[in-house]
């Protein structure tokens, strides 16, 4: 710019993911820039995402949680940060904000030539009684985390309950219980981590249990008292400490009067360039709706990466570099304890819901070469398009490198690409690595198989309402078979079933199982080569038995309380 130009004033209100973003990229933008960040709270800049592992002691100073102080910060960026600043209102005609600071208690107004927005969203606070109570917290901030870990440290607390199990809510417990702490989660629907479907919500499930976390699935919770929590159904459980987690809002309550458009959720609506419906106002990060890749409008996708993104593109929009923000496709990824659940795209539940066709496939794959020590599996479970076979979504639960292919398959999606050019991703090989057809080779393999129509793959949920013709054939060895099966499944090994072909009537639908839906495939083109019309389940009985081992556990939480 030149500098006998009159320099820009641009207001920031948020300094965290989004608001520090959009103000470090602008001062490496513009240098003359007049830049003012305002933020309510008395830190900037600080790893929201690591909250929950300040409070499991995995991060133990404070100060590794704050990536930037308000003195380096303003000091590198040239930033006039104003914490303890609450921008109370906007007047977009007079295009200024009016501002409390907290520490001298005044009011007072500012003006802009460009405002960016972002407040980010709060936790929601169900109106439960008891949900004041000293004990009961939520976790948002730096002081939402010092609280919690104070409370442990001077408390002791023996039991919590979390309610609610979404990534903030697993994360808490395993960082809870990482402290001693008997941890039940409390969930209204019927998984944990609403943004995955619940057919891979199972094995994330057995494995939480498994580490001794007790899991109210379906369950609301109704009033909280000194040291327990009572749900709707009566069932009562231990907690003398409260997490509420259900969620968060649009942080959007002092907008509200500017005249600026918000969804119906309170959501900033902005269009593709990031402004708001007032001129020479952007917004950004938690608050505002976004596009999804599938079109769904004004989605609120609350995650650090849409924001950071977002961040750098306002800062360049406002210095007159055209951008565009493409849509969020929600890519996320939880650690809960030794599992790894990750997700990107549409779920199955997201396409049904925006009325969207879809086919999915599903594989268990070594996290490598199986024959190097160390391979553990992971499920995948992947969703495209039936007419072109455009990738939709992906979802994957296992041990190791589950990050490494999810980030393949959010690549691919945001390169629109389909299953046929996932089959041809030349991935890295070597045995301690992967294999030399990778998960994600192997998961568009199947997808493919089902668009060629070379296989014709069921599903558990068929499973409940099989066609009175059918015939359920278990493919595993009979040593597999004797340790359990689906109910009603007879028992042909695949290797012996060309000689006992005429054990399988002609005049039946044949639906094959094996353990993970890979012998079932073999049997199935087999079959089909003699004339059968067949069926392979895919996931096979590894699935269902993670299905039937959550179910069992379900009913026994509910029975153990009402003995
Ligand atoms: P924020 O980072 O929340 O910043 C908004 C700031 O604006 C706040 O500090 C607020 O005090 C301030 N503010 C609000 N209103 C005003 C006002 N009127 N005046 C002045 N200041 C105001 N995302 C992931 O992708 N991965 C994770 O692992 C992950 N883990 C998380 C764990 C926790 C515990 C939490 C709370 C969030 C996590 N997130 C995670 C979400 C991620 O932190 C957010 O998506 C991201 O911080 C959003 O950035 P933002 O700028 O929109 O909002």
């Amino acid at each position: 710019m030149n500098t006998s130009e009159k320099s820009r004033k641009v207001l920031i209100v948020g300094g965290v993911a989004g608001g520090a973003g959009v103000a470090a990229r602008l001062r490496r933008n513009d240098e003359q820039a007049q830049i003012i960040l305002f933020e309510k709270g008395e830190y900037i800049s600080y790893a929201n995402c690591g909250l929950p592992y300040y409070v499991g002691n995995v991060i133990k100073e404070k100060s590794d949680l704050l990536l930037q102080t308000k003195k380096g910060f303003s000091q590198r960026f040239n930033v006039d940060i104003r914490l303890k600043n609450e921008v109370l209102s906007i007047d977009t005609a007079a295009k200024t904000v009016t501002v409390v600071d907290y520490d001298s208690g005044k009011t007072y107004r500012e003006s802009y030539d460009k405002l960016v927005l972002s407040p980010g969203a709060s936790p929601i606070r169900p109106h439960l009684p008891g949900a004041d109570m000293s004990h009961v917290f939520t976790l948002r901030t730096i002081p939402d985390t010092l609280r919690i870990r104070e409370f442990i440290e001077a408390k002791h607390p023996k039991t919590a309950v979390i309610i609610g199990g979404g990534f903030i809510g697993v994360e808490m417990a395993e960082n809870l219980h990482e402290q001693d702490i008997e941890v039940s989660i409390v969930e209204a629907v019927d998984h944990l981590i609403g943004a995955i479907d619940i057919d891979m919500s199972y094995d994330l499930h057995n494995h939480v249990r498994a580490k001794g976390v007790h899991l109210y699935l379906n369950q609301l919770a109704q009033t909280i008292t000194d040291n327990e929590v009572v749900l709707a159904s009566g069932l009562v459980v231990k907690a003398d400490l409260v997490l509420l987690s259900i969620g968060v809002s649009p942080e959007t309550e002092f907008i509200k009067t500017s005249g600026i458009a918000l969804g119906a959720r309170g959501q900033i609506i902005v269009n593709e360039r990031l402004e708001t419906s007032a001129p020479d106002v952007y917004a950004l990060g938690d608050a505002i709706g976004v596009r999804t890749f599938t079109g769904h409008e004004d989605a609120i996708i609350p995650l650090a990466a849409p924001a950071n993104k977002q961040a750098r593109l306002v800062a360049d929009l406002i210095c007159g570099i055209p951008r565009k923000y493409n849509g969020t496709q929600g890519t996320a990824i939880a650690k809960v304890f030794d599992m790894t659940v990750a997700v990107t795209g549409e779920s199955e539940k997201s396409l049904k819901r925006l009325g969207k066709s879809y086919l999915k496939a599903y594989t268990y794959s070594n996290s490598h070469a199986a024959y190097y020590p160390g391979a553990v599996p992971m499920f995948i479970k992947l969703l495209f398009a039936p007419d072109n076979g455009k990738i939709l979504g992906a979802q994957i639960t296992g041990y190791e490198t589950v990050d490494k292919r999810i980030d393949v398959i959010a690549t691919a999606i945001r390169a629109g690409m389909t299953v046929y050019d996932l089959e041809e991703l030349e991935l890295s090989y070597a045995p301690p690595y992967s294999s030399a057809k990778d998960p994600v080779n192997m998961v568009a393999y199947v997808a493919e198989n089902i668009l060629s129509k070379k296989t014709t793959p069921f599903y558990l949920e068929d499973l409940l309402a099989l066609p009175a013709n059918a015939l359920l054939l278990d493919t595993r060895t009979s040593g597999e078979y004797e340790h359990g099966t689906i109910p009603g499944a007879v028992n042909i090994p695949l290797d012996s079933l060309r000689d006992r072909l005429a054990e399988i009537p002609t005049d039946k639908e044949i639906y094959i199982t094996c353990q993970i839906g890979l012998r079932g495939y073999v049997a199935e083109q087999l079959l089909k080569g003699y004339g059968y019309r067949t069926h392979n389940l895919l996931g096979g009985y590894r699935h269902f038995q993670a299905k039937e081992t959550d179910l069992s556990s379900q009913k026994k939480t509910t029975a153990v309380h009402n003995s």
